[in-house]
Parts: structure tokens; sequence; C-alpha cells
């Protein structure tokens, strides 16, 4: 399970002062040393951690924790807090074109999950009475545009397709000129990954972007690779005005990293987790779930 060995370690430096009427200034300071190092060894980035302990400091001696009768207690709900704030604080919801089609790019890199989420968002979108059409716009990966056929064929969503031999601008267009005619009222647009991030890539996705101009631009990034995950997802943002993360694979053995520093770093909100391979495996992130979920 994601996170278990964060969780395990902060509840283990908790339940040291759990329980107990009083604690000292050294007992706090002990305290967020060690949450400092539970943050670190979940991979969450270096600067994240630092203004993260600074800010809980803060507000435990604002609060007084020494002088409090449940002074765990008071330690714990300030940690939650600035958690669930580190991740975005509310609740970051997909954007809402005033005029339909809404518009979704997909980006990220190869193996992040881009195919898979454009499946599942259609499948969320379908069950909210929406009528979503998906663009194949991976005519590189082999097999991508079959499989969009097939998780729209599984869901009864209807898939664009141009096959292989034109242009991801031109079927991004097309797909979005398609869905007006028909009265689809979501685009989620498809796109190539590489392995990592390069110039023709970037140069692409801006190409689609320009031509069909999104809504909403979801960043996909795969919650296995940590801090990389983050320079992923800064490098996209750096190039590409994405609107949100999408963290995939948080049913995985996560430390915790890629949560808890991508909207520091970037500035991006996360939107979505994916949690399994399976289509109705993804999740609204909900910034305060995941801190309770965090501290157990
Ligand atoms: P793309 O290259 O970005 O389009 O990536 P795909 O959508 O093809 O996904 C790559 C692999 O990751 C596939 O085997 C998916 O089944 C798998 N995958 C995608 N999302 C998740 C997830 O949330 N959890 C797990 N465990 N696997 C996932």
């Amino acid at each position: 399970m994601a996170f278990e060995g964060l969780s395990t370690r902060l509840q283990n430096v908790f339940s040291k002062i759990k329980g107990r009427g009083k604690v000292t200034e050294d007992d706090v300071n002990e305290a967020m040393r060690e949450v400092r190092l539970a943050l670190l060894e979940a991979d969450v980035n270096f600067k994240v951690v630092k203004d993260f302990i600074a800010k809980v400091k803060e507000r435990a001696t604002g609060q007084e924790v020494v002088k409090s009768f449940t002074p765990a207690m008071v330690i714990i709900d300030i940690v939650n807090k600035e958690l669930t704030e580190l991740m975005g604080g509310t609740q970051a919801t997909l954007a809402k074109a005033n005029k339909p089609p809404t518009v979704i790019l997909m980006a990220g890199l190869q193996g992040a999950g881009k195919t898979t989420l454009t499946g599942k968002l259609a499948k969320l979108l379908q069950s909210q009475n929406h009528k979503p059409l998906l663009v194949a716009g991976d005519i590189y990966r082999p097999a991508a545009i079959k499989q969009l056929e097939v998780l729209g064929g599984q869901i009864g969503v209807p898939v664009f397709t141009l096959g292989d031999q034109v242009s991801p601008v031109q079927i991004a267009k097309q797909g979005v000129q398609l869905a007006r005619d028909q009265g689809n009222d979501y685009v989620l647009i498809d796109t190539a990954g590489r392995l990592q991030i390069d110039a023709e890539l970037m140069q692409e996705i801006k190409d689609i972007h320009s031509a069909v101009n999104p809504d909403e631009v979801l960043l996909v990034v795969d919650a296995m690779t940590g801090q990389e995950a983050v320079n992923v997802a800064q490098s996209f943002h750096e190039q590409l005005a994405v609107t949100g993360v999408v963290l995939t694979k948080l049913d995985g053995d996560t430390r915790g990293g890629a949560a808890l520093s991508v909207k520091a770093v970037t500035g991006c909100p996360i939107k979505f987790a994916s949690t399994g391979e399976k289509i109705d495996q993804l999740e609204a992130f909900h910034p305060d779930r995941m801190a309770s979920r965090i501290l157990g």
C-alpha cells in the first residue's frame, strides 16, 4: 500500500508523546526532527520538507502546544492541516468549458498511464451523464490506438482515430470538430509520450495545444517514480501550461514523495489519483482525506 512507511513512521513519532499530559519544547523539537526525517525518507523534496517543518513549528509555537493538556492531539492536528495544505488544501475539480465541448489534453511520459487514464476519466464522466469522445492522438506507441479503442468499447464511449499516418495535430483538431458536430460535451485527447522528455515530444504537444486550445491539460505522472515524477511535472509545466496533475499507480508501493511535493514544487493541483489497472480505479484527489490516510 502507498505511504505505508511514512504512515508508520509518523504514527511512531506521535505515539511517543500520545497520552502524555505535558510535553516540553524539546519534545516538540525532537518530534519535528523525526517528522522531517520521515518525510525525507518518503522521498519528499528537500525544500518542501524544510518549509513544511518551519510552518508546523510556527503553528505549534503559536498554539502553545507545551501548555496544552493534549499536546499530541494538537501537534497531529497541525501536521494534518499542513499536510492537507501541502497537497493543495481543497479539492481541485476538472475544468469545464463555458461552451461545450470541454477539451482535455493528456500529457506525460510513456508508461505513466495516460491511455489508461483517458479510459477511466471517460467512464467517470459518463457516470455523471456526460457524453465524452476519446481521441487517439498517440500514433507512435504500437497498440496505443487499439488500447484506447478497446477501453472505449468496454464502456461504450466512441473513439476517434485516423490511424497512425496522420499528424496528431490534425487528429486532435478533427476530433474536437467531430465532438462539436456530434454533441459530445467532453473531448479527451490521448497523446504520445516518450521514455524521457525530449524536444520533439514537447513541440508536438505544444502544437496540439495551440491547435485545440484545451480547457484542461492533465499531466499524468507515475507516483512510483517519486521525485523523478516531480521533476517531470516541473519540466512539462515550464513548457506547457499544465492545469492539473494526475498521480497514477498510487496502489503500488510508493513512498509518497510525489504526492507530497508535486503541488508545492510546480504549483499545479493534483486532480485525480489512479489506484489500479481496472477502469473504475480512479478517484478525485482529496488533500484532506489523503492527509488523514497518511496520519492513519
Ligand atoms: P501510457 O504510455 O502513458 O499511455 O501508459 P498506459 O496507460 O499504457 O499504462 C502503462 C501501464 O501502467 C499499463 O500496464 C497500465 O495497466 C498500468 N497502469 C496505469 N495506471 C495504473 C495504476 O493506477 N496502477 C497500476 N498498478 N497500474 C497502472
